[in-house]
């Protein structure tokens, strides 16, 4: 397994080579080409959150945490003095980051759903989604925010399954084959749901047509996704 920082300095560097090609190509401006980095660095992290106690997992629970309790409070605002609204915020933040995150990491086994080429792709479709609907981009946008999240997230998938590789390529160690691979066939009851759950997302994603005429323009035959793409 690839180490915290290989995977810091790995998803920085295809991040950034991404962000200068879409910033060169037009498609994003200098503020958009920034978050598009650290977008795709931070998901290039995301992968590890399946570790028990990983540095992404407590991260992305501190964050989710904070911004939860923030809500929570700003939703009871009418309601509370400052001080029991500070006191909502730090209960929630300090419930999501604890038991809610040693919950989650009884509940899933390090290299299993998490690194499959299928969860990128539903993380990539959500990514859109929210980017869609929440921050308000046109589909191009939103779909290059889905790229990022995509590329960062398999970026950490070769970097793991490059370091079970002896250097030499003598030998392979025991994770081979455990990083990059399309789903889990060993938990297949969460690989159904994440293929159904994929199913869903790309109905509800935003419009295809500028993501097609992407692949498109870089080679790829986009007619059988084209006719096959589900819409609600
Ligand atoms: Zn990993």
């Amino acid at each position: 397994m690839a180490d915290f920082r290989t995977h810091l300095t790995g998803g920085a560097v295809i991040a950034a080579v991404a962000a200068f090609a879409s910033y060169s190509e037009g498609l994003s401006d200098a503020v958009q080409t920034q978050a598009l980095f650290v977008l795709g660095t931070a998901a290039s992290l995301l992968p590890d959150i399946d570790a028990d106690d990983s540095k992404p997992l407590r991260g992305v629970f501190d964050m989710a945490g904070l911004v939860a309790g923030f809500m929570a409070a700003f939703a009871l605002a009418e309601h509370f003095a400052v001080l029991e609204l500070v006191g909502i915020w730090a209960a929630t933040w300090l419930f999501v980051s604890w038991p809610l995150r040693l919950a989650f990491a009884r509940l899933t086994v390090h290299r299993g759903l998490w690194h499959t080429l299928l969860m990128a792709l539903v993380l990539a479709l959500a990514a859109a989604i929210v980017a869609d609907l929440l921050l308000g981009l046109d589909a191009t946008r939103a779909w290059l925010v889905a790229g990022f999240v995509l590329l960062g997230y398999v970026t950490h998938l070769v970097l793991d399954e490059v370091a079970s590789v002896d250097l030499m390529g003598r030998r392979l160690k025991r994770s081979f084959g455990t990083a990059l691979k399309p789903l889990s066939l060993r938990a297949w009851p969460g690989s159904l749901m994440l293929m159904g759950l994929a199913v869903v997302l790309a109905g509800l994603a935003p419009d295809p047509q500028p993501l097609l005429a992407l692949l498109g323009r870089a080679g790829v035959q986009t007619g059988l996704l084209a006719a096959h793409w589900p819409r609600w």
